[in-house]
Protein backbone atom coordinates (compact mmCIF):
# COMPACT_ATOMS: atom_id res chain seq x y z
CA UNK A 1 0.00 0.00 0.00
CA UNK A 2 3.11 2.34 0.78
CA UNK A 3 4.35 1.51 -2.74
CA UNK A 4 1.23 1.99 -4.93
CA UNK A 5 1.04 5.58 -3.41
CA UNK A 6 4.69 6.46 -3.51
CA UNK A 7 4.58 5.43 -7.28
CA UNK A 8 1.89 6.68 -8.46
CA UNK A 9 2.82 9.91 -6.81
CA UNK A 10 6.53 9.72 -8.53
CA UNK A 11 4.13 9.02 -11.80
CA UNK A 12 2.04 11.92 -11.18
CA UNK A 13 5.09 14.35 -10.84
CA UNK A 14 7.51 12.82 -13.41
CA UNK A 15 4.50 13.38 -16.31
CA UNK A 16 3.81 16.66 -14.75
CA UNK A 17 7.37 17.34 -15.42
CA UNK A 18 7.18 16.51 -19.05
CA UNK A 19 8.37 12.63 -19.03
CA UNK A 20 6.60 10.22 -20.84
CA UNK A 21 5.65 7.27 -17.90
CA UNK A 22 4.33 3.94 -18.71
CA UNK A 23 3.84 2.39 -15.15
CA UNK A 24 3.53 -1.85 -14.91
CA UNK A 25 2.42 -3.17 -11.59
CA UNK A 26 3.02 -7.19 -12.03
CA UNK A 27 0.56 -9.63 -10.53
CA UNK A 28 2.24 -12.89 -9.38
CA UNK A 29 -0.50 -14.74 -9.51
CA UNK A 30 0.76 -18.05 -8.61
CA UNK A 31 3.21 -18.87 -5.83
CA UNK A 32 3.44 -20.79 -3.11
CA UNK A 33 0.98 -19.09 -1.06
CA UNK A 34 -1.64 -18.47 -3.53
CA UNK A 35 -1.44 -22.47 -3.79
CA UNK A 36 -1.82 -23.17 0.31
CA UNK A 37 -4.60 -20.81 0.07
CA UNK A 38 -6.50 -22.47 -2.65
CA UNK A 39 -5.99 -25.60 -0.83
CA UNK A 40 -6.90 -24.44 2.37
CA UNK A 41 -10.39 -23.16 0.85
CA UNK A 42 -10.73 -25.30 -2.09
CA UNK A 43 -11.16 -23.13 -4.44
CA UNK A 44 -9.24 -22.56 -7.61
CA UNK A 45 -6.37 -20.60 -7.46
CA UNK A 46 -7.13 -18.86 -10.23
CA UNK A 47 -10.76 -17.87 -8.14
CA UNK A 48 -8.52 -16.26 -5.39
CA UNK A 49 -6.11 -14.76 -7.37
CA UNK A 50 -8.98 -12.95 -8.96
CA UNK A 51 -10.61 -11.98 -5.45
CA UNK A 52 -7.32 -10.77 -3.82
CA UNK A 53 -6.65 -8.48 -7.36
CA UNK A 54 -10.22 -7.22 -7.21
CA UNK A 55 -9.80 -6.15 -3.48
CA UNK A 56 -6.31 -4.61 -4.24
CA UNK A 57 -7.69 -2.38 -7.37
CA UNK A 58 -10.67 -1.43 -5.16
CA UNK A 59 -8.04 -0.41 -2.51
CA UNK A 60 -5.91 0.84 -4.56
CA UNK A 61 -9.14 3.25 -6.28
CA UNK A 62 -10.25 4.99 -3.15
CA UNK A 63 -6.12 5.93 -2.54
CA UNK A 64 -6.46 7.56 -5.71
CA UNK A 65 -3.82 5.29 -7.12
CA UNK A 66 -4.92 5.33 -10.76
CA UNK A 67 -1.71 6.06 -13.37
CA UNK A 68 -1.01 2.30 -13.35
CA UNK A 69 -1.07 1.34 -17.53
CA UNK A 70 -0.46 -2.49 -17.09
CA UNK A 71 -1.10 -5.18 -14.53
CA UNK A 72 -0.12 -8.43 -16.01
CA UNK A 73 -0.57 -11.59 -14.85
CA UNK A 74 1.87 -14.15 -14.71
CA UNK A 75 -0.86 -16.94 -15.41
CA UNK A 76 -0.90 -14.82 -18.67
CA UNK A 77 2.90 -15.14 -19.56
CA UNK A 78 3.53 -18.70 -19.16
CA UNK A 79 5.06 -18.81 -22.90
CA UNK A 80 7.43 -15.81 -22.22
CA UNK A 81 8.59 -17.38 -18.82
CA UNK A 82 9.63 -20.55 -20.45
CA UNK A 83 11.90 -19.08 -22.99
CA UNK A 84 12.92 -16.75 -20.60
CA UNK A 85 14.29 -20.00 -18.66
CA UNK A 86 15.44 -21.44 -22.15
CA UNK A 87 17.43 -18.67 -22.79
CA UNK A 88 19.46 -18.87 -19.29
CA UNK A 89 19.67 -22.66 -19.50
CA UNK A 90 21.17 -22.17 -23.42
CA UNK A 91 23.76 -19.37 -22.27
CA UNK A 92 24.59 -21.76 -18.97
CA UNK A 93 23.20 -19.29 -16.33
CA UNK A 94 20.76 -22.29 -15.85
CA UNK A 95 20.28 -25.99 -15.02
CA UNK A 96 17.91 -28.52 -14.39
CA UNK A 97 17.93 -31.08 -12.41
CA UNK A 98 14.93 -33.53 -12.29
CA UNK A 99 12.38 -31.43 -13.24
CA UNK A 100 13.36 -28.38 -11.68
CA UNK A 101 15.54 -25.45 -13.32
CA UNK A 102 18.13 -22.89 -10.96
CA UNK A 103 19.80 -20.31 -11.82
CA UNK A 104 23.28 -20.36 -11.13
CA UNK A 105 24.27 -17.70 -9.15
CA UNK A 106 28.45 -18.18 -9.61
CA UNK A 107 27.56 -17.76 -13.03
CA UNK A 108 26.99 -14.03 -12.62
CA UNK A 109 29.86 -12.35 -11.44
CA UNK A 110 28.37 -9.29 -10.71
CA UNK A 111 25.77 -11.20 -8.47
CA UNK A 112 25.02 -9.79 -5.17
CA UNK A 113 25.42 -5.85 -6.66
CA UNK A 114 21.82 -4.71 -5.46
CA UNK A 115 21.71 -5.31 -2.03
CA UNK A 116 25.70 -5.80 -1.55
CA UNK A 117 26.26 -9.14 -0.49
CA UNK A 118 28.80 -11.54 -0.69
CA UNK A 119 28.77 -15.24 -2.14
CA UNK A 120 29.34 -16.16 1.18
CA UNK A 121 26.75 -15.12 2.77
CA UNK A 122 24.17 -16.28 0.21
CA UNK A 123 21.67 -18.57 2.35
CA UNK A 124 19.73 -20.57 0.04
CA UNK A 125 16.49 -21.67 1.13
CA UNK A 126 16.53 -25.62 2.78
CA UNK A 127 14.70 -28.41 2.11
CA UNK A 128 14.22 -30.88 -0.99
CA UNK A 129 15.15 -28.20 -3.35
CA UNK A 130 18.44 -27.59 -1.51
CA UNK A 131 19.61 -30.84 -2.18
CA UNK A 132 19.61 -30.42 -5.78
CA UNK A 133 21.40 -27.59 -6.10
CA UNK A 134 25.64 -26.50 -7.12
CA UNK A 135 25.16 -23.81 -4.37
CA UNK A 136 23.16 -23.05 -1.61
CA UNK A 137 22.61 -19.15 -3.02
CA UNK A 138 21.32 -20.62 -6.71
CA UNK A 139 17.52 -19.90 -6.43
CA UNK A 140 14.60 -21.67 -8.53
CA UNK A 141 13.58 -20.76 -11.96
CA UNK A 142 11.10 -23.35 -12.48
CA UNK A 143 9.48 -25.97 -10.17
CA UNK A 144 8.75 -29.18 -10.99
CA UNK A 145 4.82 -30.17 -10.07
CA UNK A 146 4.71 -32.84 -7.36
CA UNK A 147 1.39 -34.04 -8.38
CA UNK A 148 -0.22 -31.41 -8.06
CA UNK A 149 -3.05 -29.82 -10.46
CA UNK A 150 -1.33 -25.93 -10.39
CA UNK A 151 1.31 -27.39 -13.60
CA UNK A 152 2.08 -26.30 -17.00
CA UNK A 153 3.87 -28.01 -19.41
CA UNK A 154 7.83 -27.10 -19.73
CA UNK A 155 10.54 -29.02 -21.77
CA UNK A 156 11.22 -30.03 -18.08
CA UNK A 157 8.16 -31.48 -17.37
CA UNK A 158 4.91 -30.67 -15.95
CA UNK A 159 5.60 -27.47 -13.24
CA UNK A 160 5.11 -23.72 -12.47
CA UNK A 161 7.83 -20.87 -12.74
CA UNK A 162 9.28 -19.76 -9.68
CA UNK A 163 8.20 -16.14 -8.11
CA UNK A 164 11.07 -14.01 -9.42
CA UNK A 165 11.30 -15.19 -13.44
CA UNK A 166 7.41 -14.15 -13.33
CA UNK A 167 8.42 -10.72 -12.62
CA UNK A 168 11.42 -10.46 -14.95
CA UNK A 169 9.28 -12.20 -18.04
CA UNK A 170 6.54 -9.94 -17.17
CA UNK A 171 8.32 -6.72 -17.43
CA UNK A 172 10.65 -7.71 -20.30
CA UNK A 173 7.48 -8.36 -22.22
CA UNK A 174 6.36 -5.01 -21.90
CA UNK A 175 9.40 -2.76 -21.02
CA UNK A 176 11.95 -4.68 -23.25
CA UNK A 177 15.66 -5.52 -22.47
CA UNK A 178 16.50 -1.96 -19.84
CA UNK A 179 14.07 -0.09 -18.17
CA UNK A 180 14.28 3.31 -16.37
CA UNK A 181 12.93 2.74 -12.59
CA UNK A 182 12.00 -0.45 -10.98
CA UNK A 183 10.12 0.18 -7.54
CA UNK A 184 9.26 -2.09 -4.64
CA UNK A 185 9.57 -2.32 -1.14
CA UNK A 186 12.93 -3.09 0.90
CA UNK A 187 12.12 -5.85 2.34
CA UNK A 188 12.51 -7.09 -1.42
CA UNK A 189 15.42 -6.15 -2.58
CA UNK A 190 17.09 -9.49 -1.25
CA UNK A 191 16.22 -11.90 -2.45
CA UNK A 192 13.46 -10.64 -5.13
CA UNK A 193 14.96 -7.82 -6.80
CA UNK A 194 18.28 -9.03 -7.01
CA UNK A 195 17.59 -12.70 -8.40
CA UNK A 196 15.29 -10.23 -10.82
CA UNK A 197 18.03 -8.48 -11.91
CA UNK A 198 20.53 -11.54 -12.09
CA UNK A 199 18.03 -13.16 -14.23
CA UNK A 200 17.33 -9.95 -16.76
CA UNK A 201 20.75 -8.87 -17.21
CA UNK A 202 22.02 -12.63 -17.76
CA UNK A 203 19.67 -13.27 -20.45
CA UNK A 204 19.93 -10.25 -22.51
CA UNK A 205 23.29 -8.65 -21.83
CA UNK A 206 21.77 -5.39 -20.70
CA UNK A 207 21.31 -3.74 -17.49
CA UNK A 208 17.87 -4.57 -16.35
CA UNK A 209 17.12 -1.15 -14.93
CA UNK A 210 18.80 2.10 -14.56
CA UNK A 211 17.33 3.29 -10.99
CA UNK A 212 15.88 1.09 -8.38
CA UNK A 213 13.25 3.30 -5.52
CA UNK A 214 13.06 0.76 -2.71
CA UNK A 215 10.52 2.56 -0.59
CA UNK A 216 10.52 2.42 3.44
CA UNK A 217 8.12 -0.37 5.18
CA UNK A 218 4.93 0.50 7.62
CA UNK A 219 5.74 0.27 10.79
CA UNK A 220 3.01 -0.47 13.65
CA UNK A 221 3.32 2.31 16.43
CA UNK A 222 2.16 2.07 19.56
CA UNK A 223 -1.60 2.19 19.03
CA UNK A 224 -3.57 -0.16 15.77
CA UNK A 225 -2.03 -1.98 12.88
CA UNK A 226 -2.22 -1.46 9.42
CA UNK A 227 -2.88 -3.54 6.45
CA UNK A 228 -1.72 -6.60 8.67
CA UNK A 229 1.82 -8.20 10.01
CA UNK A 230 0.03 -11.28 8.47
CA UNK A 231 0.06 -9.73 5.24
CA UNK A 232 3.95 -9.58 5.40
CA UNK A 233 3.77 -12.77 6.61
CA UNK A 234 1.43 -14.28 4.06
CA UNK A 235 3.91 -12.63 1.00
CA UNK A 236 5.87 -10.31 1.96
CA UNK A 237 5.88 -9.15 -2.07
CA UNK A 238 2.19 -8.14 -1.69
CA UNK A 239 2.02 -6.07 1.55
CA UNK A 240 4.71 -3.96 0.97
CA UNK A 241 5.60 -3.77 -2.99
CA UNK A 242 1.29 -3.89 -3.68
CA UNK A 243 0.79 -7.03 -5.42
CA UNK A 244 -2.01 -8.87 -4.87
CA UNK A 245 -2.84 -7.59 -1.00
CA UNK A 246 -5.71 -8.98 1.35
CA UNK A 247 -7.09 -6.41 2.97
CA UNK A 248 -10.14 -7.49 4.58
CA UNK A 249 -10.63 -8.22 7.85
CA UNK A 250 -10.09 -6.99 11.23
CA UNK A 251 -7.18 -4.23 10.96
CA UNK A 252 -7.40 -4.52 7.42
CA UNK A 253 -6.86 -2.51 4.62
CA UNK A 254 -10.20 -1.81 3.76
CA UNK A 255 -11.80 -1.39 7.44
CA UNK A 256 -8.83 1.69 7.67
CA UNK A 257 -9.92 2.74 4.33
CA UNK A 258 -13.36 3.47 5.65
CA UNK A 259 -12.93 4.75 9.19
CA UNK A 260 -10.39 7.33 7.75
CA UNK A 261 -10.98 7.80 3.64
CA UNK A 262 -8.35 6.88 1.24
CA UNK A 263 -7.43 10.87 0.75
CA UNK A 264 -6.47 10.83 4.65
CA UNK A 265 -4.29 7.98 4.28
CA UNK A 266 -2.62 8.82 0.75
CA UNK A 267 -1.72 12.10 2.56
CA UNK A 268 -0.19 10.69 5.09
CA UNK A 269 1.70 8.09 3.83
CA UNK A 270 3.24 11.30 1.58
CA UNK A 271 3.87 13.18 4.42
CA UNK A 272 6.93 10.80 5.22
CA UNK A 273 9.86 10.63 2.52
CA UNK A 274 9.31 7.45 0.70
CA UNK A 275 12.50 5.68 1.93
CA UNK A 276 12.06 6.60 5.58
CA UNK A 277 10.21 4.36 7.71
CA UNK A 278 6.16 5.13 8.46
CA UNK A 279 5.22 4.86 11.58
CA UNK A 280 1.39 4.33 11.64
CA UNK A 281 -1.01 4.95 14.26
CA UNK A 282 -4.31 6.15 14.58
CA UNK A 283 -2.89 8.94 16.05
CA UNK A 284 -0.74 9.96 13.14
CA UNK A 285 -4.08 8.96 11.32
CA UNK A 286 -6.27 11.53 13.30
CA UNK A 287 -3.11 13.99 12.91
CA UNK A 288 -3.67 13.92 8.83
CA UNK A 289 -7.22 14.62 9.07
CA UNK A 290 -6.81 17.61 10.82
CA UNK A 291 -4.08 18.86 8.69
CA UNK A 292 -6.74 18.04 5.28
CA UNK A 293 -9.72 19.75 7.61
CA UNK A 294 -7.38 22.98 6.98
CA UNK A 295 -7.61 22.73 3.67
CA UNK A 296 -11.45 22.06 3.14
CA UNK A 297 -11.98 24.89 5.40
CA UNK A 298 -10.21 26.88 3.11
CA UNK A 299 -11.35 25.24 0.24
CA UNK A 300 -14.95 26.03 1.44
CA UNK A 301 -14.01 29.80 2.43
CA UNK A 302 -12.71 30.20 -1.34
CA UNK A 303 -16.35 28.62 -2.79
CA UNK A 304 -17.99 31.32 -0.66
CA UNK A 305 -16.28 33.95 -1.92
CA UNK A 306 -16.08 33.08 -5.26
CA UNK A 307 -18.48 30.69 -6.64
CA UNK A 308 -21.84 32.81 -6.70
CA UNK A 309 -20.30 35.43 -9.69
CA UNK A 310 -19.81 34.69 -12.62
CA UNK A 311 -16.29 35.14 -14.09
CA UNK A 312 -15.14 35.84 -17.63
CA UNK A 313 -11.11 34.86 -16.38
CA UNK A 314 -12.08 31.46 -14.94
CA UNK A 315 -14.93 28.77 -16.40
CA UNK A 316 -15.17 27.86 -13.08
CA UNK A 317 -14.98 29.26 -9.27
CA UNK A 318 -15.43 26.38 -7.52
CA UNK A 319 -11.42 25.16 -5.68
CA UNK A 320 -12.72 21.65 -7.31
CA UNK A 321 -12.60 23.45 -11.04
CA UNK A 322 -9.76 25.24 -11.14
CA UNK A 323 -7.63 23.70 -13.69
CA UNK A 324 -5.37 21.16 -12.23
CA UNK A 325 -1.48 21.24 -13.01
CA UNK A 326 -0.69 19.10 -15.72
CA UNK A 327 2.38 20.71 -16.92
CA UNK A 328 4.88 22.15 -15.10
CA UNK A 329 6.07 25.25 -17.82
CA UNK A 330 2.27 25.79 -18.12
CA UNK A 331 2.35 26.48 -14.47
CA UNK A 332 4.95 28.74 -14.69
CA UNK A 333 3.90 32.59 -13.68
CA UNK A 334 5.57 35.74 -13.12
CA UNK A 335 3.49 37.30 -9.84
CA UNK A 336 4.10 41.28 -10.46
CA UNK A 337 3.82 43.40 -7.42
CA UNK A 338 1.49 41.43 -5.63
CA UNK A 339 2.32 40.16 -2.16
CA UNK A 340 0.54 36.99 -2.24
CA UNK A 341 1.21 36.11 -5.40
CA UNK A 342 4.90 36.50 -4.98
CA UNK A 343 4.93 34.42 -1.63
CA UNK A 344 2.51 31.70 -4.20
CA UNK A 345 5.20 32.26 -6.61
CA UNK A 346 8.06 31.23 -3.75
CA UNK A 347 6.02 28.16 -2.64
CA UNK A 348 5.88 26.74 -5.75
CA UNK A 349 9.28 27.44 -6.67
CA UNK A 350 10.00 25.69 -3.37
CA UNK A 351 7.19 22.81 -3.84
CA UNK A 352 9.46 21.78 -7.12
CA UNK A 353 12.51 21.82 -5.73
CA UNK A 354 11.69 19.43 -2.91
CA UNK A 355 10.14 17.53 -5.56
CA UNK A 356 13.03 17.16 -7.17
CA UNK A 357 15.15 16.38 -4.43
CA UNK A 358 14.26 12.79 -4.71
CA UNK A 359 10.69 13.21 -4.64
CA UNK A 360 10.52 14.74 -1.28
CA UNK A 361 6.43 15.09 -0.32
CA UNK A 362 6.60 15.60 2.99
CA UNK A 363 8.68 18.46 2.66
CA UNK A 364 6.64 19.42 -0.59
CA UNK A 365 3.54 19.04 1.76
CA UNK A 366 4.79 21.50 4.46
CA UNK A 367 5.63 24.23 1.60
CA UNK A 368 1.42 23.82 1.08
CA UNK A 369 0.59 24.52 4.61
CA UNK A 370 2.79 27.57 4.53
CA UNK A 371 1.00 28.79 1.53
CA UNK A 372 -2.32 27.76 3.27
CA UNK A 373 -1.49 30.32 5.96
CA UNK A 374 -1.03 33.05 3.28
CA UNK A 375 -3.49 32.22 1.44
CA UNK A 376 -5.94 32.71 4.99
CA UNK A 377 -4.37 35.73 5.92
CA UNK A 378 -5.11 37.50 2.84
CA UNK A 379 -8.72 36.51 2.88
CA UNK A 380 -8.49 37.94 6.62
CA UNK A 381 -6.81 41.18 5.68
CA UNK A 382 -8.92 42.16 2.92
CA UNK A 383 -12.19 41.37 4.60
CA UNK A 384 -13.16 38.94 1.82
CA UNK A 385 -16.40 37.07 2.01
CA UNK A 386 -19.40 36.64 -0.46
CA UNK A 387 -19.92 39.72 -1.47
CA UNK A 388 -16.51 40.57 -2.52
CA UNK A 389 -15.97 41.66 -6.27
CA UNK A 390 -14.72 39.52 -8.51
CA UNK A 391 -12.62 42.04 -10.37
CA UNK A 392 -11.39 43.65 -7.42
CA UNK A 393 -7.70 43.17 -7.19
CA UNK A 394 -7.47 41.29 -3.93
CA UNK A 395 -9.77 38.17 -5.44
CA UNK A 396 -8.03 38.32 -8.68
CA UNK A 397 -4.85 37.73 -6.98
CA UNK A 398 -6.46 34.53 -4.62
CA UNK A 399 -8.34 33.10 -7.70
CA UNK A 400 -4.51 33.10 -8.62
CA UNK A 401 -2.74 31.76 -5.71
CA UNK A 402 -5.81 28.88 -4.98
CA UNK A 403 -5.14 27.90 -8.71
CA UNK A 404 -1.18 27.27 -7.33
CA UNK A 405 -2.52 25.14 -4.62
CA UNK A 406 -4.71 23.14 -7.07
CA UNK A 407 -1.95 22.50 -9.79
CA UNK A 408 0.64 21.50 -7.21
CA UNK A 409 -1.58 19.21 -5.06
CA UNK A 410 -3.08 17.25 -7.57
CA UNK A 411 0.71 16.42 -8.70
CA UNK A 412 0.51 14.72 -5.09
CA UNK A 413 -2.95 13.63 -6.44
CA UNK A 414 -4.78 14.74 -3.29
CA UNK A 415 -7.56 16.89 -3.35
CA UNK A 416 -8.43 16.02 -6.94
CA UNK A 417 -12.54 16.16 -5.86
CA UNK A 418 -14.61 17.03 -3.40
CA UNK A 419 -14.10 15.10 0.04
CA UNK A 420 -17.35 13.33 0.76
CA UNK A 421 -17.57 13.79 4.02
CA UNK A 422 -15.92 17.08 4.94
CA UNK A 423 -14.75 15.96 8.73
CA UNK A 424 -13.23 12.69 6.85
CA UNK A 425 -15.06 9.81 7.95
CA UNK A 426 -15.10 8.36 11.59
CA UNK A 427 -17.30 5.58 12.59
CA UNK A 428 -20.38 7.42 12.81
CA UNK A 429 -19.87 9.20 9.32
CA UNK A 430 -19.47 5.77 7.35
CA UNK A 431 -22.66 4.57 9.20
CA UNK A 432 -24.46 7.53 7.96
CA UNK A 433 -23.31 7.96 4.44
CA UNK A 434 -23.95 3.97 4.30
CA UNK A 435 -27.96 4.75 5.19
CA UNK A 436 -28.04 8.14 3.26
CA UNK A 437 -27.10 6.01 -0.29
CA UNK A 438 -28.99 3.05 0.74
CA UNK A 439 -31.96 5.56 1.53
CA UNK A 440 -31.56 7.31 -2.32
CA UNK A 441 -30.77 3.63 -3.74
CA UNK A 442 -34.51 2.46 -2.86
CA UNK A 443 -35.83 5.74 -3.47
CA UNK A 444 -34.52 5.09 -6.70
CA UNK A 445 -36.15 1.52 -7.34
CA UNK A 446 -39.18 2.86 -6.17
CA UNK A 447 -38.79 5.53 -8.83
CA UNK A 448 -37.76 3.11 -11.69
CA UNK A 449 -40.80 0.93 -10.70
CA UNK A 450 -43.48 3.25 -10.66
CA UNK A 451 -41.36 3.68 -14.27
CA UNK A 452 -40.42 7.11 -13.29
CA UNK A 453 -37.15 6.50 -15.23
CA UNK A 454 -35.92 10.47 -15.18
CA UNK A 455 -36.35 10.14 -11.51
CA UNK A 456 -34.66 7.58 -10.87
CA UNK A 457 -31.63 8.48 -13.58
CA UNK A 458 -31.62 12.11 -11.67
CA UNK A 459 -30.56 10.23 -8.32
CA UNK A 460 -28.20 8.23 -10.24
CA UNK A 461 -27.02 11.39 -12.08
CA UNK A 462 -26.25 13.51 -8.82
CA UNK A 463 -24.89 10.58 -6.74
CA UNK A 464 -22.22 9.87 -10.22
CA UNK A 465 -21.29 14.00 -9.90
CA UNK A 466 -20.53 13.28 -5.79
CA UNK A 467 -18.46 10.41 -6.71
CA UNK A 468 -20.99 7.74 -5.76
CA UNK A 469 -21.05 4.71 -8.83
CA UNK A 470 -23.85 2.78 -8.33
CA UNK A 471 -23.74 -0.71 -9.66
CA UNK A 472 -26.72 -2.84 -10.64
CA UNK A 473 -26.74 -6.60 -10.45
CA UNK A 474 -28.92 -9.26 -10.20
CA UNK A 475 -29.11 -9.37 -6.79
CA UNK A 476 -29.81 -5.69 -6.44
CA UNK A 477 -27.99 -2.42 -6.21
CA UNK A 478 -24.91 -1.61 -4.52
CA UNK A 479 -22.30 1.32 -4.61
CA UNK A 480 -19.03 2.21 -4.20
CA UNK A 481 -17.10 5.47 -4.21
CA UNK A 482 -15.59 6.46 -7.64
CA UNK A 483 -12.51 7.44 -8.24
ZN1 LIG B 1 8.54 -8.63 -8.35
Amino acid sequence: MVGPVIFDTIKRYLRYSGYDVTWVVNITDVDDKLIAKSRERNLPMSQIACEMTADYLSNLRELGVNQIDYLPRATDHMPQIISFIKALEEKDYAYAVDGDVFFDVAKDSNYGQLSNRSMESQQGEGGEAAAKKRSPGDFALWKSSKGDSIAWDSPWGPGRPGWHIECSAMSHEILGNTFDIHGGGLDLMFPHHENELAQSGCCHDAPMVKYWMHNGLMRAGEKGKIGGKSDREESTEEASAGKISRSKGDGGLSTVIRRHTGERIRFFLLRTHYRSTIVYNEDGLQEAGTSLEAFYRFFDRFNEITSLQESTQYPGQYFYDLPLGTCRTQGEFSPGEDSLLQEMHAAREKFLTSMDDDFNTGAAISVLFDSLRALNRHIDQHGLGPAAELDSPAVVSLIKAASVIRELTSVLGIFLKPALSGSGGDEADTDLLDGVVNLLINLRKEARERKDYATGDAIRDRLTELGVALLDKKEGTSWERSP
